[in-house]
């Protein structure tokens, strides 16, 4: 069986949604202003994803304090524990096999200035062709839209790798008109600029960080999610499944 075939049935069977192959090497000078020369070693990458629940995500709309919680519990540990605990056993396979394997978890912030991870997952999920950037900074698949998490692994097994996608999201604006932080800028992706450039991260953490403190609440990582929620990609399907 081909490489491509086994690594995607055990991604199906450890839960993911999604599972792609990129090619890293074009992205490799960018990719080690942040982390170093060190993923000069991994030529490739898998790149897995796993949709969110529509009823949570739809749920955050309204800006409800319980219902914020409630999306930041999913996401980040409930979904979170699926993604990390599926990279590892997918990395071990691919170690056993005499490959290098570099589960890179989800999204936790390695560089606080910068608010980023270790790598970008949303790039590697792009040069997998499993779908693209949009204007509100986050990864859409054409069927979910943004209502998604994701995580990779970096490597050097020889699969074929796929081909990056354009963003479909076009003269669209609902994102950055919802957004209650004024952080998302309206710009589509541009892979030879930073994130930052997109969103402003400073204003989306600082949102949430001043409502935190209204809400008189302790957590780490929360967001508000509108951005997500509002999306038409994904909130289609939402709508489309609930009728
Ligand atoms: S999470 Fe909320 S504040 Fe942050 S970018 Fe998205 S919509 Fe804006
Ligand atoms: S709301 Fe519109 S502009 Fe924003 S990410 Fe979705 S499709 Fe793109």
């Amino acid at each position: 069986m081909h490489l491509e075939k086994q690594l995607t049935d055990m991604a199906f069977a450890c839960g993911w949604d999604y599972c792609g192959f990129a090619d890293l090497t074009p992205y490799h000078s960018y990719m080690s202003d942040f982390c170093g020369p060190f993923i000069n070693q991994f030529p490739r990458a898998v790149s897995l994803i796993i949709r969110l629940s529509n009823a949570v995500v739809d749920s955050i709309e309204e800006q409800e304090r319980d219902k914020i919680l409630s999306f930041h519990n999913y996401n980040y540990y409930a979904i979170d524990y699926l993604q990390n605990t599926g990279t590892a056993r997918i990395a071990n396979y691919l170690e056993g096999n005499g490959w290098r394997a570099y589960p890179v978890p989800a999204s936790y912030g390695v560089y606080q200035e910068r608010l980023a991870a270790l790598i970008s997952h949303k790039l590697v999920a792009r040069a997998a062709g499993l779908g693209w950037i949009g204007k509100n900074g986050l990864f859409l698949t054409p069927r979910e839209g943004p209502r998604v998490r994701l995580a990779s692994i970096l490597t050097d097994a020889p699969f074929e790798t796929a081909q990056p996608v354009e963003s479909a999201c076009h003269n669209c604006q609902i994102c950055q008109l919802a957004c209650p932080s004024g952080a998302i800028k309206g710009r589509e992706f541009n892979e030879r600029e930073a994130d930052c450039e997109r969103v402003d991260p400073a204003k989306c953490f600082n949102f949430m960080d001043n409502r935190k403190k209204e809400w008189d609440i302790e957590i780490e990582r929360c967001v508000c999610g509108l951005c997500v929620a509002v999306c038409p990609f994904g909130k289609r399907l939402g709508s489309r499944q609930q009728r």
